[in-house]
């Protein structure tokens, strides 16, 4: 197997301290196994996608010294790709349309809670639009063990989701007509052969439902590392929405340096201690220390 790893910003803003841990822990991972590095620009979202934020994330990443080893891949230009996943599916009897409203849903949610059972979307479409318009589309996910999922995250050790009980049938076409972003992620990275996805927890949640994905389109699962997040002072994931700080291109020895230290890496005992001098120095030290932290032979 050759390795194959991705960093898969959303053009939501320049690059913030938080993601650049994301970033440097996936390149940190493919320098150790000796790797290919690739960008995903996930400008899916085109409500939240900003005019320019790719660009600059994309020369950011170069000025730190990521430099992807192909292409970057843009998801705006793979619509076609979704949708022929999306026919596939549709062909499997695995989706269906969806009119429930997101207030319905809260509102049917809240009766749920009330009975002590989960927040898992009721299904109330399940059968039949009940003579509302389509909005959405979800995936049929099944009742028995099937949804049960279960995998092996390098950082944070074994995880389970049973999908039917915590999720429930999920959205891959969007009411507002986009392409859901669990659909077009695990149809991307299986067309760029991704075979190592290192990304940051708060995607935790999503990784069952990408893997049961995978599974209903015959594509292999990649193996999967999440690394801790970064929270502002009020324990939120730092992100552009709250207040996250571009990053200083001026400096990018300091913040990979903190980047670093929050990934735990023990950089010559202690990450403030020695100056890098060169990124190519941070790089090694930084790449050393990341295979000892994830006992990998390099
Ligand atoms: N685009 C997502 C984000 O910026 C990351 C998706 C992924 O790594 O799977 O949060």
């Amino acid at each position: 197997m050759s390795y194959r790893g991705r960093f898969a910003p959303s053009p939501t803003g320049p690059l913030h301290f938080g993601s650049l841990v994301s970033a440097l822990a996936s390149w940190l991972d493919a320098r150790a196994h000796h790797g290919a590095w690739l960008v995903r620009i996930e400008d899916m979202d085109a409500p939240r996608t900003v005019p320019g934020a790719a660009q600059d994330i994309l020369a950011t990443l170069e000025r730190f010294g990521m430099r992807a080893d192909e292409q970057p891949v843009w998801q705006s230009t793979r619509i076609a790709h979704y949708q022929q996943a999306f026919e596939q599916l549709k062909a499997a009897g695995l989706v269906y349309p969806c009119g429930c409203t997101r207030k319905e849903i809260a509102d049917s949610l809240l009766h749920a809670h009330t009975r002590n059972t989960t927040l898992a979307y009721p299904g109330t479409c399940r059968n039949g639009l009940h003579g509302k318009p389509a909005r959405a589309w979800r995936l049929r996910v099944p009742d028995d063990d099937a949804a049960v999922i279960a995998f092996e995250d390098r950082w944070q050790g074994k995880q389970t989701q049973n999908l039917a009980t915590e999720v429930g049938d999920f959205v891959l076409r969007r009411a507002d007509d986009q392409w859901a972003y669990q659909l077009a992620v695990v149809v991307d990275d299986a067309d760029a052969g991704i075979t190592h996805i290192v990304r940051g927890e708060d995607l935790m949640d999503s990784t069952a439902r990408q893997i049961y994905l995978q599974r209903c389109l015959g594509l292999p699962t990649p193996r999967y590392l999440h690394v801790p997040v970064v929270t502002n002072q009020y324990g939120e994931k730092l992100s552009k929405q709250n207040g996250a700080s571009a990053l200083d291109c001026d400096k990018p020895l300091e913040a990979l340096s903190a980047a670093a230290r929050h990934l735990g890496l023990d950089l010559d005992g202690d990450a403030s201690a020695k100056a890098y001098t060169t990124l190519d120095d941070f790089y090694n030290a930084a790449t050393a220390a990341w295979s000892e932290r994830m006992r990998l032979a390099i």
